[in-house]
């Protein structure tokens, strides 16, 4: 099975992604976070990337392409895929069209998460991670215990991403809606199982529809 997570940043890809691979022990392809990692060890990739990533811009398929297809010839073709962040323009759709189909894959499913712009912002705005080990935090929805303090590792000091600050979330959401959604025309012109499913709701009700919508039409 391969699954694409679409929907707008902040709209729960990342958690509800975690959510559904752990359930069904399938992989994981999130570009934003093999780009952080590549940005993190100093690769030429990773120094090419963070302009685009700062400003909110899409970085260049070609860089992405690449680090995706790198990642899926390593996971066996009986292990179900996630992919989050990917394909994010109609140029990658089709790069992922190639990439599958020499490995004998497909896209089966496109569950499209939805949540309005104010909520989106919102989300996003709040949101801290602790630069030591990558917990995710929010100041209003999701505060640790202790103010600035990460509760899983104990460091001081949550940090806000760079593209997380207020104008760059809206570049975000519109590029986004420029070169992203249109994926959402594509997929069902090209007649995948596209799934609508509101992010607009608790972790646990999403995670529920998410993996409803997984599971649906696949034999356990
Ligand atoms: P994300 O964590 O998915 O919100 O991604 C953070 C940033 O990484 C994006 O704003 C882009 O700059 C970059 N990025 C992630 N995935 C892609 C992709 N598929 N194509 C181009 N840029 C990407």
């Amino acid at each position: 099975m391969v699954v694409i997570l679409l929907g707008p940043p902040g709209v729960g890809k990342g958690t509800q992604g975690v959510l559904l691979a752990d359930a069904l022990d399938w992989e994981r392809i999130v570009t934003g976070d093999l780009l952080r990692a590549a940005r993190r060890s100093g690769t030429e990739l990773g120094r090419k990337a963070k302009a685009y990533m700062d400003a909110g811009e899409l970085v260049p398929d070609e860089l992405v392409v690449a680090l995706v297809e790198e990642r899926l010839e390593g996971i066996p073709a009986e292990t179900g895929v996630i992919f989050d962040g990917f394909p994010r323009n109609v140029a990658q759709a089709e790069a992922l069209a190639e990439s599958l189909q020499r490995l004998g894959r497909q896209v089966d499913k496109v569950l499209l998460l939805e949540a309005p712009d104010d909520v989106l912002e919102k989300r996003l705005t709040g949101r801290r991670t602790c630069p030591q080990c990558g917990a995710v935090f929010h100041v209003e929805f999701e505060p640790p215990a202790v103010d600035d303090v990460c509760d899983r590792c104990g460091h001081r000091g949550l940090i806000q991403r760079e593209d997380d600050r207020p104008e760059t979330v809206r570049h975000r959401l519109e590029v986004y809606r420029s070169q992203t959604e249109p994926l959402v025309r594509y997929y069902e012109d090209a007649e995948a199982d596209v799934v609508r499913i509101d992010g607009d709701r608790s972790v646990d009700q999403v995670r529920d529809a998410v993996r409803a919508a997984a599971m649906e039409g696949v034999e356990a």
